[in-house]
């Protein structure tokens, strides 16, 4: 059982995806250190990329906040649902950075002015920031409930509403450095950027201390570096459609994804575990532990089934009940281990007797099996039960006290019949356990035939034996 709770636990960091994430942090890094300079290089302005890039920001951000409230609320961890705050306060802010940005979703903004973008824009960082801060200091152990979720939302909305109406309608009773009328930073305003660099650096370092070998803290880093190097080229950037202003809005949407990606990843692998550790509880439910053969469990499953079938086709269903003979002598003689291998061996030689697709050969408790044989009648079923006797007396198993052959021998009941409308699977069982009485009262190592009509309250149902 270990084994499949292994099999659905939370896969941690494998070291490919430390590889991956330092080798993503270099590309970044190098990157940026080369569009620094060139941060300030006018491009070509892309009709409708602000609104393209606000959409997919938008999307990528409450999907990834869906995904961690989630994870929070069904792991019970506050610390998770505090993530999830963080990329649902984007996801909001997001709303008015767009009205307001020029070109954003109208050429003018929608709302506010030109200056009111850019208030949005480090608020948006500083909150950001500032909620990767307040995520990293959180004890893992703090219980997260659905209440923790609600009010995060709520109060994520009121805070982005209050933000909205100060950068828009208060925008004229902010102070002057705050208002100087660019849709950019100039040297005026360059402080402000500057301590939104520095509460994402502080982010970061806090993202780094957590040192927790998971997933989530490992692209969460590397979301973190993106952020920082978004704020980074936004300063040296300056105007839009600049090449710093590109790079740095595609950075922004990768301080999302790094860590999306990561969540559908380990989404994926729980599926994939939960897939095989499935499988195996299936075939461990209708397997016998000890022969590999199907359990009683299955045999009765499958006998219903059957039954079923036969009784629609009017076919004949036969069953053979087998019990070893003097096994209580087998274990006292030879022990318990060799009595287990012993059942082994006898599970191995009825698989080689039963050839049909049909055929289920079942423990159905201790030193007992059963076979079913669907569309065959007595006679058919009586040679399958002689040929496993056969075969067994071949394999010669020695057992010193079952006189006078000294093997393993073992005697079987046949029962077949068609059901008929008013029978169950009981009349075959029973036949098929009164003639097993009777081969072991006629001195064992032999197959007798039952008679299921005895057993059957309906005399409609037909029955077969010679
Ligand atoms: P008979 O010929 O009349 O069937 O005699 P028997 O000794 O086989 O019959 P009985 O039902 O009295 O004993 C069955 C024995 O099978 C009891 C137990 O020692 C043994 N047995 C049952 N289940 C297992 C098992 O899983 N492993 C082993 N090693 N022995 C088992
Ligand atoms: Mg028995
Ligand atoms: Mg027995």
């Amino acid at each position: 059982m270990d084994e499949e709770l292994y099999l659905i636990k939370d896969a941690g960091v494998s070291p490919r995806q430390i590889r991956l994430a330092r080798v993503i942090i270099g590309i970044l890094l190098l990157s940026a250190a080369v569009a620094t300079p060139l941060a300030t290089t006018p491009l070509l302005p892309i009709p409708g990329y602000m609104s393209g890039f606000g959409i997919a920001m938008v999307v990528v951000n409450v999907i990834l906040a869906s995904l961690l409230f989630a994870k929070g609320l069904i792991e019970r961890k506050e610390r998770t649902i505090r993530l999830g705050t963080a990329y649902f306060f984007v996801t909001v802010i997001f709303v008015p950075l767009i009205a307001a940005f020029p070109g954003g979703l109208m050429e003018a903004p929608i709302i506010g002015s030109t200056s009111s973008a850019v208030w949005l824009w480090c608020c948006w960082h500083t909150g950001f920031g500032l909620l990767i801060i307040r995520y990293a200091t959180n004890s893992e152990e703090t219980a997260g409930t659905a209440a923790d979720v609600r009010r995060s939302i709520l109060v994520t909305i009121a805070v982005v509403v209050l933000l909205t109406l100060a950068a828009t309608l208060g925008l004229p009773y902010l102070p002057e450095v705050l208002r100087n009328g660019h849709d950019f930073f100039d040297d005026s305003t360059m402080l402000i950027p500057a301590l939104v660099f520095g509460v994402n650096v502080i982010g970061l370092l806090c993202v780094m201390r957590m040192r927790e070998e998971k997933p989530e803290q490992l692209w969460l880093m590397v979301g973190m570096v993106a952020a920082c190097i978004d704020v980074w080229l936004t300063l040296y950037g300056g105007a839009r459609f600049s090449l710093g202003w590109y790079f740095a809005k595609m950075t922004s949407l990768f301080t999302s994804l790094a860590v999306l990606v990561s969540q559908l990843y380990g989404i994926t692998r729980l599926y994939h575990s939960i897939a095989g550790a499935n499988q195996i509880l299936m075939t461990q439910a209708n397997q016998d532990g000890l022969t590999a053969l199907s359990n009683r469990r299955c045999f009765d499953q499958v006998l219903e089934i059957e039954w079923n079938r036969a009784r629609r086709d009017k076919r004949s269903l036969a069953l053979l009940m087998i019990d070893v003979d003097h096994f209580k002598k087998y274990n006292d003689c030879y022990g318990h281990l060799a009595g287990d291998d012993c059942l082994r061996q006898i599970a191995q030689q009825l698989l080689r007797v039963i050839n049909r697709p049909g055929d289920v050969a079942a423990r159905y408790g201790g030193e007992e099996f059963v076979v079913i044989l669907p569309n065959t009648d007595a006679a058919g079923a009586r040679l399958v039960g002689e040929r496993l006797l056969l075969n067994l007396t071949a394999a010669s198993i020695p057992h010193a006290h079952n006189q006078p052959l000294c093997h393993v021998t073992l005697s079987i009941g046949v029962s077949a019949m068609v059901p008929g409308p008013g029978g169950s699977t009981s009349t075959l069982a029973l036949a098929a356990d009164k003639a097993l009485y009777e081969a072991k009262d006629n001195g064992r190592n032999q197959v007798c035939i039952g008679r299921p009509e005895l057993f059957s309250p309906a005399a409609t149902s037909a029955f077969l034996m010679n």
